[in-house]
This record gives structure tokens, C-alpha cells and sequence, in this order.
């Protein structure tokens, strides 16, 4: 189904008090702000209200404080300092939400920490009902929180006239659609990474959509021990074992392919120094460790990512922070990145290994959002988009917190 939202590029924000909700959650050390990654992504929304006409109040959380409670290390007064660097005016802030705006002659405020308000996480209808009345138009711009309601991202939202998608958010959601409704075939998901618990229900979702699926990492090792292999001492999931074949089957009664390896590289111990070795995945001895496939296995990969027409890519191949089990990961990257097909990558490690092959512009889109990228993919509703779609389709009625 196509996603239906309005943008904040619809809106007449002229002399409208805009409140933005932001991801600025940005790692902090020593008192200085050691990645910005965040806080300039979060910025075009901003400049682009205040070009509009609009004041802008902005909102992020910041790390995990007890509600109630505001220490200096809880403070956005170091994102509100960047701010203002990167604007070029005061960005004041505001400390207690329940006083009216003081703007002191700027055009923009920033909220403070909006986890250190009780009732946040809840998603307190009153606290929503608070943050309202400071605004004239809510835009929910922190897609990386979209699989959370909390009171800054969702009850807000019910008492405010005007509620929309922030240019980042936009640019999310659309990638999104690209990927899951309105995608070119045929569809290929390359999922990775350690554990296949930590990815089952993202698996069987894909399983169920996807033309071809590759599936490398420890998730593979699992996979392989579900065809009969003996996976010696690798990372795999026993356990899980009866849910890989699921999802086989899924596939298999599709029609879809799943391609496993017949040849990885296997080494003695987990360390950068250990000892690469290929071997067939019939041959291998008991303290054996597959850490990564193939290259002739990771070429036929990307002879599959250059047939594609759409790519989600989420997890790397092998151990990919080791060099001598890096070469799958980098063939798939650097095949993803290669080809013309609209790719989405996202995830930490995924991240990672497109910036150690420096290939982040000829990836279609990079979403820096974990969690709430994984739920979407799952299949799960994301109460971010509940919201904007209920109010992009004009009803009032919602569901209940
Ligand atoms: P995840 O956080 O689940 O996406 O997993 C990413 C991590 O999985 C990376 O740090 C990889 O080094 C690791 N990984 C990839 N392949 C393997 C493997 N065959 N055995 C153990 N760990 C792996």
C-alpha cells in the first residue's frame, strides 16, 4: 500500500510556531559531540521553516535520563551551542515547558531534553497536551524513533491542528516505499550479521516478499547447519534451527531462490590475526570457524545483485572488521554499489562497512536508523506512520495510547 503523508513542504508556515521533532541524539564525550552526523541531517528541516517564515521550536531526546530530572550531562545545551554555530543565531533554551515561549529575539528555541519530562516514554497525553500548546504545527522529523509512541513523537500529535513529515522523515518513508510497496522486481534482501534471533522476524518477512535472498554472517552458519552441514565451532543457533527451514520453505514454496555456499573460509580462533582458510563446507574439522564465504561464492552474489532492480541490504557477509574474512562483505558492497538498482542499506555494522569501502554515495539511500528500520521491514506497523497517515487522511479518530 502506498503511504499516504503531507510534508512539510505542503504547509503554509509563515508566522506559525513549527515544533520539530528531531533525532539530534548524537554520541557525546568529554563534553564534546564526537559524531555531528545527526544534527546536520536534522538540519535541513529547520533552515527550511525558518526560510519559510516559520519559528521554530526543536525538540530531541538525549541518551536514557530518569524522568524528572535534568543533570548537565542530560542537557541539549551542547547540541543547542552546534546549533546555533550552524545557523548562525541564538537557539535559547527552554527549560520549563509549562512558561510561555520567551524567544529573546531569535526565531528558533530548543526544547530541553524531552526524556527528562515525565511522562515522555509513557506517551502522557498530558505532557502531549503541554508540548502542544507551545505550537501551531507538530513535524516529526526523527524517523530513527518512528517505531516509538512517546509523548514528544505521538500524543502530541493528537492536540495539534497541523501534523506533517519532516524532510528527513520524508526521505525515509519514500525510500522505504521504494523498497516494500511500490519496488521494481525482482527484489533481492541480503541480510547479515550474528544471530538469526535477533533477525527472524525480519527473515520471514522478507521470506515471504523477496525474488532471491542472501543470508550471510552467523545468521548463514545457522542456515547451513539447517541443510545438514556441520558448522563445527562457528557462531550458530541451534535453536533456531527449525526457523531457518521455515523460512527455506517459505521461499521454496514461492518459488524464490535462497543461494547457500558450498565453499567458506574458515579459521581456528575469532581474531584479526587469525588464519584465513577456504575449505568446502563438507571438509570442515571440529575447531573449525566459518568466518566469512567464499569469494567465488561471494561473485555469484554479485552476479544476482547485478540482475536486481531493488536491493535491501542489511548485515555484513562475514567478519568484516578482520581483513582476511572481509572479501564477501566487500564484494557484495562494492557490487550493491555498482549496480543500477535502487538499494537501501541500513543498520550500524551495514554503515560500517559501506564507509570502510567508501561507498556511501553510490549507495540509493543510507538509513541511520536501526530499530525503527528493522520494525518497518518486519512488517510492523510504526506508530510514526500511523500518525502522519491519520492525519494526512483527515479523520480524527485515533487509536487509543
Ligand atoms: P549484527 O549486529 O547482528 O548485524 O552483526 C554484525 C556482526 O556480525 C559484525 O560485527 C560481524 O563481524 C559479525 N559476523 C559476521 N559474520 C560472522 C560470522 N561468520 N561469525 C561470527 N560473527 C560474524
Amino acid at each position: 500500500m502506498v503511504m499516504q503523508f503531507k510534508k512539510i513542504t505542503q504547509l503554509d508556515l509563515l508566522n506559525k510556531v513549527v515544533f520539530i521533532r528531531t533525532d539530534m541524539n548524537v554520541p557525546i564525550s568529554n563534553n564534546k559531540i564526537t559524531d555531528k552526523t545527526r544534527i546536520l541531517a536534522g538540519l535541513k528541516t529547520i533552515k527550511y521553516a525558518l526560510a519559510e517564515g516559520a519559528k521554530v521550536i526543536i525538540a530531541t531526546h538525549l541518551g536514557r535520563p530518569t524522568e524528572g530530572h535534568c543533570s548537565a550531562e542530560d542537557s541539549v545545551a551542547i547540541i543547542a551551542g552546534k546549533l546555533s554555530q550552524l545557523l548562525g543565531c541564538e537557539v535559547p533554551i527552554v527549560n520549563d515547558i509549562t512558561e510561555p515561549l520567551k524567544w529573546s529575539g531569535s526565531s528558533v528555541v530548543m526544547l530541553q531534553n524531552v526524556r527528562c519530562n515525565i511522562g515522555e516514554k509513557a506517551n502522557a497525553l498530558e505532557l502531549g497536551e503541554k508540548y502542544a500548546a507551545l505550537c501551531d504545527i507538530f513535524i516529526h522529523d526523527a524517523f530513527a524513533t518512528a517505531h516509538r509512541a512517546e509523548a514528544s513523537t505521538d500524543a502530541i500529535g493528537r492536540y495539534v491542528p497541523e501534523v506533517a513529515a519532516g524532510m528527513l522523515m520524508a526521505a525515509e518513508l519514500e525510500s522505504l516505499e521504494r523498497v516494500m510497496s511500490n519496488y521494481k522486481k525482482p527484489l533481492l534482501a541480503i541480510v547479515g550479521g550474528s544471530k538469526v534471533s535477533t533477525k527472524l522476524a525480519l527473515l520471514q518477512n522478507l521470506a515471504a516478499k523477496v525474488d532471491c535472498l542472501i543470508i550471510g554472517g552467523g545468521i548463514l552458519n545457522t542456515f547451513l547447519a539447517a541443510i545438514g552441514k556441520n558448522v563445527a565451532k562457528s557462531l550458530y543457533e541451534p535453536d533456531l534451527i527449525p526457523d531457518a527451514k521455515k523460512t527455506m520453505d517459505i521461499m521454496r514454496n514461492r518459488g524464490a531462490s535462497i543461494l547457500l555456499p558450498d565453499h567458506v573460509v574458515v579459521a581456528k580462533e575469532f581474531s584479526a590475526t587469525a588464519i584465513a582458510v577456504l575449505k568446502s563446507i563438507d571438509d570442515l574439522e571440529p575447531d573449525d570457524m566459518i568466518l566469512d564465504v567464499s569469494e567465488e561464492f561471494a561473485f555469484q552474489l554479485a552476479a544476482l545483485i547485478n540482475k536486481s532492480k531493488t536491493i535491501i541490504w542489511n548485515g555484513p557477509i562475514g567478519v568484516f572488521e578482520f581483513e582476511s574474512f572481509s572479501r564477501g562483505t566487500e564484494i557484495v558492497a562494492r557490487s550493491i554499489a555498482a549496480s543500477e538498482a535502487f538499494s537501501l542499506a541500513g543498520g550500524g555494522d551495514t554503515i560500517a562497512a559501506i564507509n570502510k569501502y567508501n561507498l556511501a554515495d553510490e549507495i540509493s539511500y543510507i538509513s541511520t536508523a536501526g530499530g525503527a528500520l528493522l520494525e518497518f521491514l518486519e512488517g510492523k506497523e510504526l506508530p510514526a506512520i500511523s500518525l502522519l497517515e491519520h492525519y494526512a487522511s483527515g479523520t480524527r479518530e485515533y487509536r487509543s495510547v
